[in-house]
This record gives C-alpha cells, sequence and structure tokens, in this order.
C-alpha cells in the first residue's frame, strides 16, 4: 500500500516564492514591488489549488513517477513547474519526467522545448510520431481533424509511459476545460460527464491526473505570460479551431461576467452529484423505492411498539 502525498497546501503556499537567478525571466524582472507581490500571491494560489487537487484526489503517492505531458502550451508549462515546485518541498518522494510529442506538424520548432527543458535539469523526451499525416490521410476533406488527433495523441503517450515505467500521465487540462467539457457533453452527446481529476484509461493500463484541476484558466495565462514560457501555438496543424468548445467557452465567460462566481459554483457543482435526483436508473434504484418505502415504514412501526412497550 503506498503513502498518499500529505502535502500541506499552506506550508507550500507560504515557502519562499523567489526564483532563483538562473530561472529569472524578462516580464518577472520589469515587474514594480506591487506588481512583485502580485505574482507571489498568484503563484501560492497555484500552488495551493494543485496541492490541494493531489491530496484530494490522492494523485501522487510515494514512489511514483510522473510523466507531464508538455504541449507547448500555456496550461502544460504551467503544470511542470507548478509540480517541480511541490517536488522540492513535498514530504514524499516522487520523479518528474517531461514528454513532449512531435506530431510533424508543418513549422513546428523542434528546439524550442529541448532547449526549455534543458534549463529545468529535469528529465525528459521527444518523442516523435507522425500522427499528423495518418490525420490528413484518414480525415476527409473539410471534416475536423481534433478527434482522431487527439485519439492518437493519447495512444502514443500512453504507451510511451508505459515504457518508461511512469506511474502515472498528467495532463494540464484546468477548471474551464472541465466545465466546458461538461457542457459539450450535454449539448451534443447526450451525456452528463466531465474529465475527471483522475481516471484509469480504457485499457486499464494508466492512471491519469488533471493537477490543475481546480485552478482557473485566466491564472495559467498570466503566470505562464509572467513566466515567459516560449509557447507554441496550437494551430500549426491548419486544422479549424473546434467552433462548438469555442462557443461554450464564451458562454461561460459570459455568464461569469454577468454573475461572478457562476463558474465556481458550477464546478463545485461536479463534485456534488446527488444521484436521486437526477434520472439515471443505473445510478440510482428507482425500482427499489417501493421496498424502502415499506423497510422504512416497519421500522417506524417497531419504533412504535418499542415506545408503546416500555
Ligand atoms: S488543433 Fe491540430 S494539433 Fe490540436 S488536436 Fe486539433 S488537429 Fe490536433
Amino acid at each position: 500500500m503506498q503513502d498518499a502525498v500529505s502535502f500541506d497546501p499552506r506550508a507550500v503556499a507560504d515557502l519562499d516564492v523567489s526564483l532563483p537567478q538562473d530561472e529569472a525571466h524578462a516580464p518577472l524582472e520589469q515587474l514594480d514591488a506591487k506588481g512583485r507581490r502580485e505574482f507571489n500571491k498568484l503563484q501560492k494560489r497555484l500552488r495551493r489549488q494543485v496541492g490541494n487537487a493531489i491530496i484530494d484526489y490522492g494523485m501522487i503517492h510515494e514512489g511514483d513517477r510522473v510523466m507531464v505531458c508538455l504541449s507547448g502550451g500555456k496550461d502544460s508549462y504551467t503544470l511542470l513547474e507548478i509540480l517541480r515546485n511541490l517536488q522540492r518541498n513535498a514530504p514524499v518522494n516522487f520523479s518528474l519526467v517531461a514528454v513532449n510529442l512531435d506530431q510533424k506538424q508543418p513549422g513546428f520548432p523542434e528546439h524550442v522545448l529541448p532547449e526549455y527543458l534543458e534549463t529545468t535539469g529535469i528529465e525528459y523526451y521527444i518523442l516523435e510520431r507522425d500522427t499528423y499525416s495518418v490525420v490528413k490521410e484518414k480525415t476527409p476533406e473539410g471534416k475536423t481533424t481534433c478527434a482522431l488527433c487527439s485519439r492518437l495523441r493519447r495512444g502514443s503517450l500512453y504507451g510511451f509511459a508505459e515504457e518508461i515505467g511512469a506511474t502515472k500521465v498528467a495532463l494540464g487540462h484546468h477548471r474551464e476545460d472541465i466545465l466546458e467539457t461538461l457542457f459539450l457533453n450535454m449539448f451534443y452527446g447526450g451525456s452528463l460527464k466531465a474529465m475527471p481529476p483522475k481516471l484509469l484509461s480504457d485499457d486499464g493500463k494508466n492512471i491519469v491526473i488533471r493537477p490543475l484541476a481546480y485552478c482557473r484558466e485566466a491564472d495559467i495565462a498570466e503566470f505562464a505570460r509572467l513566466m515567459a514560457f516560449p509557447i507554441i501555438p496550437c494551430n500549426l496543424c491548419g486544422s479549424q479551431p473546434n467552433l462548438q468548445r469555442q462557443v461554450v467557452k464564451e458562454m461561460l465567460a459570459e455568464w461569469e461576467r454577468k454573475h461572478p462566481g457562476r463558474i465556481e459554483s458550477m464546478f463545485k457543482a461536479v463534485s456534488n452529484v446527488a444521484p436521486s435526483q437526477l434520472a439515471d436508473r443505473e445510478l440510482f434504484d428507482f425500482e427499489g423505492l417501493e421496498a424502502k418505502q415499506a423497510r422504512l415504514r416497519d421500522r417506524r412501526i417497531d419504533a412504535l411498539n418499542v415506545a408503546h412497550d416500555s
């Protein structure tokens, strides 16, 4: 039995957040004292939220080898940075390995991630798989390529995690990603499901974790900007952006503008489900309600008889 990580998120968040000299980044250097304080608060908040998610869902255990999937976007850079930070101060040992999948998209700047990762000193791999050609070949003209592309990417990364003995696969999805998926599934898939913070892959071989599950996208974007991560744009494949997701994203942003706190409330709802108040017969035994009613009635009669006899 492995020990769950027992981060104290407050203790971790309160640690000195000044960057080592060799990790100083230009936008940070330009901050005045107030800006620096704001940055420190932001970094502490992200650490605390990641620490809380790790504890709440038992994401990382003693001896885990966590493979962080690094796409070159703001989310995965932030994930890696915050996990590196927590790793330095966590009371249990776990290791990190960063993996980027080079999907051979035209114009992909191959040097960017290796150069960045060299500065971190962490173990890393660049995995080369030409999924781009496969996607182009298999997807009919005018159809969106993202579904097949994501499936191939997942397959490559999960398979590689096994090869290198990674016990966890960490992805950079955040709170808004989870809610967008919830609404996409409701609007277009007829199911009430989102993206879980922790899951076992369909073939049972990988445990996938999402340590940024509690983090706001806006915080991540600001953190990435201030850290000056060398972002690789995600439109190199030439695919149309996922319009349905974009619409849902804008809908959520609009709700939040009009009713501040709504996103937080909806996110709480995802972890506060009442199966008896929905209509899924697999989740709740509606057929058995009469039997339950009879049991409760018998119990009431027994209680009355006991009261009468005494
Ligand atoms: S945007 Fe391009 S790279 Fe990203 S999932 Fe879609 S097809 Fe793949």
